[in-house]
């Protein structure tokens, strides 16, 4: 680090990403090697790591690019063409030579960092540990005692890869939100950790060697107090067998861009969807099934004067064709909210038998979430009838939308009747 100021970032960044080769290269067998999933290290991250920008409080969302360091910077890189692209972009900055951190502060769209990682399973969550304590090796020598940071990294390692976790897993089935909830344990950690770090005395005792009695440990307790509450917690399952509940809304902030799960980017400079077919190439291309509101041969009818059966089904024939699976998702939904900005945890009732996506059953949201734990239903039969009544209730209490009649005209009561209506509005009142 002994170089100009100016240099740092880059010279930085190459130090990790010699790092992580070397790391990769060492030994197959060892799972720091196998596991260890990172190939781009911006500038930008190395720049706010050297300036100590690390997020003290919980994400809202990882859709987007971020100006401070959180975990989700070392998430295991599985989509190839979004690395590349990264990586091009990067190298064009650097060979322009002119770069230094005061520049590059200047535009927003080198400092920020990009977020291309995703997480698909455990050992993703795993990969995403050694990412970091990799990264942090390249810092830290090998021969002091190792920072509490790296020892709780890799406790998370050593818990989620050991036999005692194979066997639980297999024996109570899939928990396919585990990973976000120890993410969140992590994120949570790193968080302390932050604070810890960024504490202005803290800093003082450091630079301006005060007596280390006036350090401010409070940050490093509540790392240390997450960490045991979450191997308890896992400890505790793993004992009776159970599997652990997670709430799905507890995981709803880490949705990725929906690219990140792909192996494909989105069209460059894209811009503002304006007509159906730009519409369409700013959503990404995988798991259309899934994400797909309704099947594709059933079209929203457009108005109450629907055609007799025999033309509307032509109509539909027709249709499927041109847009059928590529019809944009935020004009399909079997609930048509009067605001739909509103939370999607404030769309249905709280206690609904059913945890259904807000995102994904509203016209005018949609579900990027590849990793949704929530339902996605594609017709009404999916919904308990009691779910519903639930929903139609909590509609006319809370006065938050209505049901598309297309979707709920053969639920036969009359709270729901009530409530059916098209794009326009609720039918009974269009009247
Ligand atoms: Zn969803």
């Amino acid at each position: 680090m002994n170089q100009n100021r100016a240099s740092r970032a880059s010279s930085f960044a190459d130090l990790m990403r010699m790092t992580i080769n070397e790391a990769k290269a060492q030994d197959w067998t060892s799972i720091r090697s196998s596991q260890i999933l990172i190939k781009l290290l911006s500038k930008a991250l190395a720049s706010h790591m050297l300036q100590g920008n690390f997020a003290t409080e919980k994400v809202t969302s990882l859709e987007h690019e971020t100006k401070k360091v959180e975990p989700s910077a070392f998430l295991p890189q599985r989509n190839k063409c979004l690395i590349n692209r990264k990586s091009t972009t990067k190298n064009r900055a650097t060979n322009k030579n002119v770069m230094d951190i005061i520049d590059s502060q200047k535009s927003t769209r080198k400092t920020a960092i990009a977020r291309i990682g995703t997480m698909a399973d455990i050992t993703n969550f795993s990969s995403l540990c050694i990412n970091m304590d990799t990264v942090i090796s390249a810092i830290c020598t090998s021969d002091e005692p190792q920072p509490i940071f790296r020892q709780i990294l890799m406790n998370f390692v050593s818990l989620v890869n050991n036999p005692d976790w194979a066997k639980w897993s297999e024996s109570v089935g899939s928990m396919p939100l585990i990973h976000w909830h120890c993410y969140s344990f992590l994120e949570r950690i790193f968080n302390c950790f932050a604070d810890f770090a960024t504490d202005f005395g803290n800093g003082n005792i450091m630079s301006e060697a005060r007596p280390i009695t006036e350090l401010n440990t409070k940050g490093l307790v509540n790392a240390i107090t997450a960490f045991k509450a979450f191997r308890t917690q896992i400890q505790l399952n793993q004992a009776q067998m159970t599997p652990i509940i997670i709430m799905p809304s507890s995981v709803t902030a880490y949705t990725l861009s929906a690219w990140n799960n792909t192996q494909s980017c989105p069209p460059k400079d894209s811009v503002p969807a304006t007509t159906k077919e730009n519409a369409n190439a700013t959503t990404p291309p995988p798991a259309q099934s899934r994400a797909n509101k309704r099947v594709p041969t059933t079209p929203e009818s457009p108005d109450d004067n629907s055609p007799p059966r025999h033309q509307k089904a032509k109509r539909a024939k027709k249709g499927s064709k041109v847009d059928g699976p590529a019809k944009d998702r935020k004009e399909m939904g079997m609930f048509f909210l009067k605001n739909p900005n509103i939370n999607a945890s404030d769309v249905f009732p709280r206690d609904l038998s059913i945890k259904l996506c807000a995102n994904f059953t509203c016209r005018g949201k949609e579900c990027a979430n590849a990793n949704c734990g929530f339902k996605h239903p594609t017709k009404a039969g999916e919904i308990p009838r009691e779910a519903v009544l639930a929903i139609a209730a909590h509609f006319i209490a809370k006065d938050i939308g209505w049901f598309n009649k297309y979707h709920f005209m053969k639920v036969p009561d009359e709270e729901v009747k009530k409530l059916l209506g098209n794009v326009k509005g609720i039918s009974s009142k269009m009247a």
